[in-house]
């Protein structure tokens, strides 16, 4: 598939294939893009500026709400093409597409509420006699950069804000799985004018880190690995830089925890999308008196998960992203079982599949928790008491989100106030999030927030008008 650049379709001498995790077939091809074709996308998309400023805000929204009711003629198709190159449960793709329609959604909206507001400058000295008043305004150009777990959504959470507050858009799609994003790339294309949209595929150290460094883009806009995002942070120069990064997300679960609801929590949280979410469930911490109930119903819950093609709407355990990253699960697992660790159920490996598989008598200094593991696997670590569950739940350059079960609300209260995270949802798992909502790390899980209205704050500028009235 071509990328699509100043309205027109571009390709490349070079092409990488894109590869069904599941059955190892090429799906299609994308061109590798170099560092002129990055530079042309650059030169198109500040090209597009001044047609897309000049654009109403009514304009914008509606155009932006027919982009939603496209998405929704083509449900089946998008879910089938990212279930094809991410390996995800179709039934996982069907929310992901159905999400993206709602984030669509959201931006539509908010295309009509960038506010400005009036300042009081009389508050301060010598300010009196003055009418001030603040507008928001676009960036510019805003380059996406994005992740293979969750392509469609997360670069929708860039683009459409970004266009909803009058700024051009240059996506860098996930080499992986990029072909449902260029498709979208497409629709939007239909109703903005040409350049508004333009996506560059190839490789993340070239076209991406041109993007990265180039004076002629305003804002990065990027989710990936924290790895990236420092490269990225440590590059930017002169530009506003958003970071959505890894996660290590604790799940606290206290001795008055209702069990069966934080099993469910796991369930959904360590095991979604084989694992591969940056709000996984990556640590489960557990008061010793009640961890050998919870495991047996975890693992009894766990069994009932079914591995399969992920075409077939009966699977609910995917692959993961190829096979190597299912080797590197399989590493860091079985490291931690020559530490001392005990696999309760799962463990195997098979090509790109990795069972889902937990794991208790972890302790907080194996490799498996210490860093971001993305694949399907439920590390139990028992402790004593809330304090020590808090102590190990803040033991990590990462924070995210995070969850804790219990019934108490002192107990519930301290790890809202004492936990280190972006989110901390009670009596909720951390791989929760509705599209609206401010969603963004503290620590290496990154800098800024999306979710709408947080990711226009983020894509704008505030200029201040003032009228001297004396
Ligand atoms: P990644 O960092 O390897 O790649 C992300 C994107 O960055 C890709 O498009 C890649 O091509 C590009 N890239 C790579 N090197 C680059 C460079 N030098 N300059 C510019 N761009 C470059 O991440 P991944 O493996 O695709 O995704 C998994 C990671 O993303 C996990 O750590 C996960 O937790 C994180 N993630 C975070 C969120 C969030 O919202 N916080 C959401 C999803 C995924």
């Amino acid at each position: 598939m071509d990328m699509l650049i100043g309205g027109k379709h571009i390709s490349s001498d070079d092409v990488e294939d894109v590869i069904n995790p599941y059955n190892g077939e090429v799906i299609d091809t994308i061109p590798i893009a170099h560092r002129q074709t990055a530079e042309l996308a650059i030169v198109e998309a500040n090209n597009a500026k001044k047609e897309l400023c000049e654009m109403s805000a009514f304009k914008i929204s509606n155009k932006l709400f027919n982009v939603v009711d496209k998405l929704k003629e083509k449900r089946d198709e998008f879910a089938k093409s990212l279930t094809l190159e991410v390996g995800k449960p179709i039934n996982e793709s069907l929310v992901e597409v159905d999400r993206s329609i709602e984030t669509l959604k959201l931006a539509a909206e908010e295309a009509k509420r960038i506010y400005g507001e009036s300042v009081p400058l009389d508050a301060g000295l010598n300010g009196k006699g003055f009418f001030a008043f603040t507008q928001r305004l676009p960036l510019g150009v805003v380059a996406a950069i994005t992740p293979f777990n969750y392509p469609l959504n997360l670069t929708i959470h860039k683009i459409a804000p970004a266009i909803a507050c009058k700024n051009t858009t240059i996506i860098k799609p996930p080499t992986e799985a990029p072909l449902t994003v260029m498709k979208f790339a497409e629709l939007l294309n239909e109703e903005f004018p040409d350049g508004v949209v333009n996506t560059v595929t190839g490789y993340g150290s070239e076209v991406g880190d041109y993007l990265v460094t180039s004076p002629d883009v305003d804002k990065i806009s990027f989710t990936g690995s924290v790895t990236t995002g420092l490269m990225i942070s440590q590059k930017a120069g002169m530009k506003k830089v958003t970071l959505e990064l890894g996660g290590n997300d604790p799940m606290i679960v206290l001795n008055d925890a209702d069990i069966d609801k934080a099993v469910k929590g796991v369930i959904n949280g360590a095991f979604l999308n084989a694992g591969q979410v940056c709000m996984g469930v990556k640590r489960i911490i557990i008061e010793d008196s009640i961890a050998c109930e919870f495991c047996e119903k975890l693992v009894s819950e766990t069994e009932k998960l079914i591995m399969g093609n992920p075409l077939d709407s009966k699977t609910t355990l995917g692959t993961l992203i190829s096979k190597k990253a299912a080797i590197q699960v399989e590493e860091v697992v079985n490291n931690a079982v020559s530490m001392g660790a005990n696999v309760l159920t799962g463990g195997t490996r098979d090509g790109s599949f990795y069972e889902a598989t937990v794991i208790d008598n972890v302790t907080p200094d194996m490799d498996l928790v210490l860093n971001e593991t993305f694949g399907p696997v439920a590390p139990i670590i028992r402790v004593k008491n809330l304090d020590e569950a808090i102590e190990v739940a803040n033991d990590t350059d990462y924070g995210l989100q995070a969850g804790v079960f219990t019934r108490d609300y002192v107990s519930a209260m301290r790890c809202v106030n004492e936990i280190e995270a972006g989110t901390v949802f009670v009596n909720k798992q951390s791989t929760f999030r509705t599209d609206n909502m401010p969603f963004g790390g503290f620590k290496n899980s990154g800098i800024g927030k999306e979710g709408i209205k947080y990711a226009v704050e983020e894509m704008t500028k505030i200029k201040l008008i003032g009228l001297n009235l004396r």
